[in-house]
C-alpha cells in the first residue's frame, strides 16, 4: 500500500467545464512533490478533492492508505491543508489562530511546537497582532504553522507562494525542505516554473490533465531539440521576424530574451545577418539550456493540437 498519495483517474466537472480529466499520479511517503500548471489548470480542484472538501465525479484517491471519499473523517486528522486563499481568522491574533487550530484537532500548541518552531520563530515577536494585519509573507508562515500544528502525515499546500515577495518565497521553500526531515509527505502546487526545480518530482498539469511526471532534471533533459536565446533592440519585431525565419520551429518569449527551438538547418550566423539586414540592431543569438518551462510550452502546444 502506498502510504503517500495515490490519485487514480480523477474526473471533476463544474457544469460544462471539465476541471479534471482523468488525473493520475502518485506521491511517495515523505516526498516533496510539486503540481505545476497555469491558472485554471485544475490544481485547486484537485487539492479540494484531496482535502475531502469536494467529491470527484469519478476516480479514486487515497492518502496514507485512506480513501478520500470513504475515510474522509479519519483522513482529515492526518492531513494539513493550506488553501490558495488566506484561510485564517483575520480578527484573531497570531497566537489565537494557532491555539484555535490546535484545539480543532484536540492537541496543545506545546506538544507539537518543535515541528513549527523554525517557522513560528519569525512570528513570535508579535503574538498579539491580528492575522489580518500581517504582511503576505507573515500570513503565509502563520497559515503553514496552523496547517502543521496537529503534526499531519501529509501536507497539501495550494499555491502557497502566489502573491508573496521573492524573499518570502525563497524562505518558504527552505521551510518546506526542512519539513521533509520530519518525514511529512508534501504536495505543493505552483504556477511559478522556477519553483519546480525545488521539488523531488513534479507533475505538470494543464486543462485538467497531467502532461508529464518526473524529476525536474529528467524532465528538462527530455527536450531533444536544440535551443537558442535571442535578443535585439526591438524584441517584438525580433519575435515576429524569427517566427518567419527558415530553420525556426518555434519562438517564444522567455524571461528577458526569446527562446528559439531550432530545426536541423538553423544557422545562428546567417539568421543574425538576415535580421541585421532587416534593420534590427544588437542582435544576439546563442545556445540556451532547456528548462522545465521550455518543456511545458512544448507539451502545452502538443496538447492543443
Ligand atoms: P487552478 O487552481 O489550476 O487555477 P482550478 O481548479 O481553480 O484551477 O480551476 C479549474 C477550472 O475549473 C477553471 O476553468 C475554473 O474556471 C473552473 N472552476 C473552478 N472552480 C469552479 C467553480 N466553483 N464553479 C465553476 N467553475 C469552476
Amino acid at each position: 500500500m502506498n502510504e503517500g498519495i495515490v490519485i487514480s483517474d480523477i474526473t471533476k466537472s463544474y457544469g460544462k467545464t471539465k476541471a479534471l480529466d482523468g488525473v493520475c499520479f502518485s506521491v511517495e511517503e515523505g516526498e516533496l512533490f510539486g503540481l505545476i500548471g497555469p491558472d485554471g489548470a485544475g490544481k485547486s480542484t484537485l487539492f479540494k478533492i484531496l482535502a475531502t472538501l469536494l467529491l470527484p465525479d469519478s476516480g479514486y484517491a487515497s492518502m496514507t492508505g485512506l480513501d478520500v471519499v470513504k475515510d474522509y473523517r479519519k483522513l482529515r486528522t492526518e492531513i494539513g491543508y493550506m488553501p490558495e486563499k488566506f484561510s485564517l481568522y483575520q480578527d484573531l491574533t497570531v497566537k489565537e489562530n494557532l491555539e484555535f487550530f490546535a484545539s480543532l484537532f484536540g492537541v496543545s500548541v506545546k506538544t507539537n511546537f518543535d515541528l513549527i518552531a523554525p517557522i513560528y520563530k519569525q512570528l513570535e515577536q508579535f503574538p498579539n497582532r491580528l492575522a489580518g494585519n500581517l504582511s503576505g509573507g507573515m500570513k503565509q508562515k502563520l497559515a503553514l504553522s496552523c496547517a502543521l500544528i496537529h503534526r499531519p502525515k501529509v501536507l497539501l499546500l495550494d499555491e502557497p507562494t502566489t502573491g508573496v515577495d521573492a524573499v518570502s518565497r525563497s524562505e518558504f521553500w527552505d521551510m518546506l525542505s526542512n519539513l521533509r526531515k520530519h518525514g511529512i509527505t508534501i504536495l505543493v502546487s505552483t504556477s511559478y516554473m522556477d519553483e519546480a526545480k525545488l521539488c523531488e518530482r513534479i507533475a505538470m498539469i494543464n486543462n485538467g490533465h497531467i502532461l508529464a511526471v518526473n524529476s525536474p532534471e529528467k524532465l528538462a533533459d527530455s527536450i531533444e531539440e536544440t535551443l537558442y536565446n535571442a535578443s535585439a533592440n526591438d524584441m517584438f519585431r525580433l519575435l515576429t521576424e524569427l517566427r518567419k525565419t527558415q530553420g525556426v520551429k518555434e519562438c517564444y518569449t522567455f524571461g528577458a530574451t526569446l527562446h528559439i527551438v531550432a530545426e536541423k538547418d538553423f544557422s545562428s550566423e546567417s539568421t543574425i545577418q538576415l535580421l541585421q539586414k532587416k534593420g534590427l540592431k544588437d542582435v544576439k543569438i546563442y545556445p540556451a539550456y532547456a528548462t522545465i518551462e521550455d518543456l511545458f510550452i512544448k507539451l502545452m502546444q502538443n496538447d492543443r493540437q
